[in-house]
Order: C-alpha cells, then structure tokens, then sequence
C-alpha cells in the first residue's frame, strides 16, 4: 500500500506521461495460465537467438571481474563498430538497448519550446521520449498503407522549426519502410538544424536492395543519427546494448547526459563477439524472410489481411476487434501484441517464431476464426 502521494509531486512533463506497454512477462503468463508451452509472438524478439560464439562466450563468462567496472568508454565494442562500419569509435555511442539512446536524444536536445515530429503510426517510445522531455509532439498523419508520410513531415519539421524528427526503417509495428531515393529526398529537404533519428532496429532483417542503410548517408548528413541495436537479429535482447551512430560532435555531447556506466562489461563483449559472426546474420536474415513469406501465405488463407513487412514481425488486420483474438490466442499459448494503443484495435502485430510457435499460431487462428 502506498502512504506518500508520489505522483503529487511529479514534475510537469512528467504529468501526463503513462509507462511505455512493454507487453505481457511470458513466464508470468505462463504461469498464470498453466500453460505447458508458450509461443512467445509479441515482443519481436529473434527467434534465431544470438551467434553460437556469444553462447561460448556466455557459458564462460569471466565471472571474477564481476567486482569491476565495465570500460565506460566502451572502447572495444566501439573500435568493432568502427571496423564493421569502416567509420571512428568517435562516431558510436553505446546505450543499454537503443530505447535507452533514442529517449536520450529527447531529453538532451529537446525541451518545452521545441517540437518533435514523428509519424501517426512510428514506434511508441519517440511520443513518449518527446513528453518526458516536455517538448511539443507533433504527431503527423499516417499515408492509407499507414507508413509515414516524407512529404508531410518534412512540412511539420519546416513549419515546426522541429528540433528532432524520429522515424523508423523498417517501422515497427508497420513493417513499412522509406526507400533509399524517399530517404535522400527527405534528408535534402529537411532543415539541417533538425536532427533527424533514423532509428534501423530491424535494418538487418530487411531486403538491402529495397531499404537503405543510414549509416552510408552520414557523410553528407551531418545532422543524422542513426540508432541501431542487438536486440533484434543479433538475438541478445537479454542483455541490452544498442547504439547510435553519428558526426563525433554528438558523442562528445551525450557524453555529458549519458550515464556512465549503462551497459555492463559482459554485454558489451558479447556485443563485440556477435558484429564479428556476420554469417550469423545473414543466416537470420535469409531464415526470417522465408518464414516471413511462409507466414503471411497461411495467414493469407484467414479472414485476416497482411501487411507487407521488412521486419521481423507482421501487423495483421482482423477487421473487427482484435482484443477477444488476442485474449483467446493468449489462452491457447499464443502471445502476440495487442495494436489498441496505436489506435489499430483491429490488428495484432505477430513476431515470426520458431516454426512450432508458427505453427500453433496459424492452428489456433483456423480454430478461432473457423
Ligand atoms: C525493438 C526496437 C528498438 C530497440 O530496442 P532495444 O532493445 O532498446 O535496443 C528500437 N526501435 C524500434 C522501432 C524497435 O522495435
């Protein structure tokens, strides 16, 4: 029970705030609900998991050093990244997943006279990155396919004297994505004191000769930050680490809002042993895509509408209230992630699993919607 009125107390940006829907605690539910197997579908997190090199490294952690500090500079993470990306460690700066660096950006450079532009539909963490720092946030209307409109917002970001502009590519929870020539046109046209955050946590699972790779428009875009993460295809969401990668004059300046030690010294080896198994990835990369494909064709022969996607995920349409779908796929041990709070209360987004998960997904739904 609570004996002191905390929330009285709260300061004003904070206010209006809710906790960022991080989803059901699959042990919790499965727990809960007695279930003897759980599809866990709801969290996009990698069905491939990490690198076998990083399980080595996990079995034979150095537990001795656990008494240390991790390297605050995260120099040997960085120089990986810096060889991966033929660019500076001075170029990276390493967070505790990128959620934490994408928030970061906000509350370094935003504040109550500055506004923050993203699409009606782009990730939930950049509205609520924008009210935590008590910015402006201009929310600026989805196209029909629900992707974000470069158009529209670079009008918003103009007229607006935005301070950020946050996009996803691929999106979640969409699947969508900006081209490359999309992408070029609205970094020409945007004002280059807005910062643009192009947040690529899917950027490795989609089809490189349809979505561009930011990192390659750095050198003509100083005012582009490019967040990228191992949570997704890398399959270490467990262990937190992402990063953005930008000119170095951003780095010297997170360096004063960031906290110093915020990933710790096992993650961040890990993360360096995952960038060095490329063959990891695009393995991952080829597994997703086909049973992306698979997925969407037995989807398909539902009363259920696909959207096309480059992630790792699918946002269905159900036409109808999908809350007793989600309810009821719950109850057979299907967890997939409710579209309500994006205003979607008609879709379901569904990670691609394994193929047993796959499987019991696409058997409960012929059961549901028979
Ligand atoms: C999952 C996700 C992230 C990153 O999550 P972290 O685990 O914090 O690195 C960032 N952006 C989008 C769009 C995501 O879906």
């Amino acid at each position: 029970m609570s004996q002191f009125d905390f929330a009285a107390l709260v300061a004003p940006p904070i206010k209006p705030l809710t906790a960022y829907d991080p989803g059901y605690e699959p042990t919790e539910v499965k727990r809960a609900l007695n279930l003897a197997a759980l599809a866990e579908l709801g969290s996009n997190e990698s069905a491939y998991g990490p690198s076998p090199d990083v399980l080595t490294y996990l079995r034979n952690l150095p537990l001795e050093v656990t008494h240390r500090y991790p390297d605050a500079g995260g120099r040997v993470l960085k120089r990986a990244l810096a060889a991966h990306y033929q660019l500076t460690p001075e170029h990276f700066t390493l967070g505790n997943g990128s959620h934490e660096l994408l928030v970061l950006m906000a509350q370094t450079f935003a504040s109550a006279q500055d506004a923050v532009v993203f699409s009606q539909y782009g990730f939930a963490v950049y509205a609520l990155a924008a009210q935590a720092s008590g910015a402006r946030s201009v929310k600026v209307p989805a196209t029909q396919q629900l992707a974000a409109d470069p158009l529209a917002m670079v009008q918003a970001a103009r007229r607006e004297r935005a301070k950020i502009v946050y996009l996803a590519n691929p999106n979640n929870p969409t699947g969508n994505y900006w081209d490359h020539s999309t992408l070029l046109a609205f970094m020409r046209e945007l004002p280059s004191d807005t910062l643009m955050v192009l947040d690529e946590a899917y950027h490795e699972y989609a089809d490189p000769a349809l979505v561009p790779d930011g990192s390659r428009l750095l050198g003509e875009f100083p005012n582009l930050i490019v967040a990228r993460t191992f949570s997704k295809a890398y399959g270490m969401a467990g262990l937190r680490v992402g990063y953005v990668m930008a000119d170095p004059g951003l780095g010297l300046v997170l360096e004063r809002t960031r906290l110093s030690f915020n990933v710790n010294q096992f993650a961040l080896r890990a993360a360096a042993i995952a960038l060095g198994d490329q063959s990891h990835i695009s393995k991952a990369r080829e597994a997703n895509a086909r049973a992306r494909a698979a997925l969407t064709e037995a989807l398909e022969t539902l009363p259920i509408r696909v959207l096309p996607s480059q992630g790792n995920f699918l946002l269905c349409d159900f036409a109808r209230d999908a809350a007793p779908i989600e309810q009821a796929l719950l109850k057979r041990g299907v967890l997939v992630r409710p579209m309500r709070g994006y205003g979607l209360p008609h879709m379901l987004r569904i990670t691609i699993g394994q193929p047993w998960e796959q499987d019991m997904l696409v058997e409960a739904l012929r059961a549901l919607l028979a």
